[in-house]
């Protein structure tokens, strides 16, 4: 009879599988987690201080169910966070967030359709409403719409991750850090893992690379951007960008340009930047190592901000690139390949994935142990691109 070196794996510990590591030493699965570089590194996707969740998600009404798991997993994390790591709003803020765009559009409109199917609480505002609220908002058409999520908030996914990571070994997870997976080997009855340290057997592998998922199984259909993400200092230090004035937000132009932040938070400058990068949002390899940043990085919000979030430093204060993984409908992939029963992926992870994380995370547990899922992820399968 085989002995295995643990009963399932992991690779790649992200925001994604870090959540399933999680979730899966914590039912008491024995399970190994694999991470090419330092966990919470800044070459991947989950990093940058803040991201935020909420529950009005308009893409697919299967992602809300996942959102309302995935944000009790996170209150669950953040108590956790509390008595034992480094404190509760170090890992997630009940701040809520601001939507705003054109009233039919996809971002402002398809929030309030969200909410209003899924009798999600929210707060709506008119164009006039929303420049007395949020002054630092400027230039709002009048056929513009601001809706208020209370349930939404921010999540920091350094300090969440790390906790994630520290619950799943204090469960009995293994980590194995600068362990890049080189290849997957299928054996019988399950996969052989090597590192250039040597290889590992387990009877599941669940996948959770992010942008180098395609590097691990070749032929998923899955694209990769580099994202700049820029901060910003206020000219005045008259408290007018703080999070309670200027909060998480995102907000659709008529051009279909999104622009997404925060205001100051804990040591934070403001955070202003382009949903799509525009322009500077540019597919990539993401074996090339090289994140520096250029002007064209932030020439697009130097010219839009001073008409639509006026009273920043032209310049930012900082800039980081950040990886964005993408299905071909924006949706996310997750399931075993072709019923590969050793084989479990999990990526297109997009712009709104770390919200989901350890709900993610969870559904990842369950196929590992063929447990019913919680609820149907089946419109994710990794086969409805085939
Ligand atoms: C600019 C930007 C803004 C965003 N804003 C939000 C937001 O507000 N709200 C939100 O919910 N989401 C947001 N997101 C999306 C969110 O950050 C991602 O969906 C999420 O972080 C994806 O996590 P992941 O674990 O899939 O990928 P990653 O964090 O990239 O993790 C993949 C990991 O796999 C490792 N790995 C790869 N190959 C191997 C190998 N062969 N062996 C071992 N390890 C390997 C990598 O090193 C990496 O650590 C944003 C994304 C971007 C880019």
């Amino acid at each position: 009879m085989t002995r295995w070196d643990a009963e399932s794996a992991v690779v790649g510990l992200g925001a994604w599988g870090a959540a399933a590591l999680w979730r899966l030493a914590s039912r008491g699965v024995d399970v190994i987690g694999f991470e090419r570089f330092t966990p919470a590194h800044a070459l991947g996707s989950s990093h940058g201080g803040s991201r935020m969740i909420r529950l009005a998600r308009p893409e697919h009404p299967g992602l809300v169910p996942l959102a309302r798991r995935s944000r009790e997993l996170w209150e669950e994390l953040a108590d956790t966070g509390r008595e034992h790591g480094p404190g509760r709003e170090s890992l997630f803020t009940a701040c809520g967030g601001l939507v705003i765009g054109p009233e039919n559009g996809r971002v402002a409109g398809g929030t309030l359709g969200a909410a209003h199917e899924h009798g999600i609480p929210v707060r709506t505002f008119t164009a006039s409403a929303l420049r007395f609220r949020y002054p630092r908002h400027t230039g709002i058409p009048s056929h513009h719409i601001g809706v208020w999520e209370p349930s939404a908030g921010l999540v920091r996914p350094e300090h969440a991750l790390r906790a994630m990571l520290t619950l799943a070994e204090q469960a009995g997870a293994r980590v194995r850090s600068e362990s890049r997976i080189t290849l997957l080997e299928p054996i019988p009855g399950g996969i052989r893992l090597h590192t250039a340290q040597g290889s590992t057997t387990a009877r599941q592998v669940v996948l959770t690379a992010g942008a180098w998922l395609p590097a691990l199984l070749p032929g998923l259909a899955l694209q990769t951007f580099r994202m700049p993400l820029t901060w910003y200092r206020p000219l005045e230090a008259d408290g007018d960008f703080d999070l309670e004035y200027f909060p998480l937000f995102q907000r659709e132009l008529d051009d279909g340009l999104v622009l997404w932040g925060s205001g100051v938070t804990a040591g934070n400058d403001v955070c202003v930047s382009l949903y799509d990068g525009a322009g500077a949002g540019k597919q990539f390899d993401p074996e090339d190592t090289d994140r520096s940043v250029g002007a064209e990085d932030w020439s697009h919000l130097e010219r839009l901000l001073p008409a639509k979030v006026p009273g920043l430093e032209t310049q930012p204060a900082r800039v980081a690139v950040s990886t964005r993984t993408r299905t071909p409908d924006g949706l996310y992939t997750l399931g075993r390949p072709g019923g590969d029963p050793h084989v479990i992926i999990a990526g297109g992870a997009g712009a709104q994935g770390l919200a989901q994380a350890p709900g993610i995370g969870e559904a990842l547990a369950d196929l590992v142990q063929g447990a019913p899922m919680s609820m149907p992820l089946d419109f994710l399968s990794p086969d409805r691109f085939n």
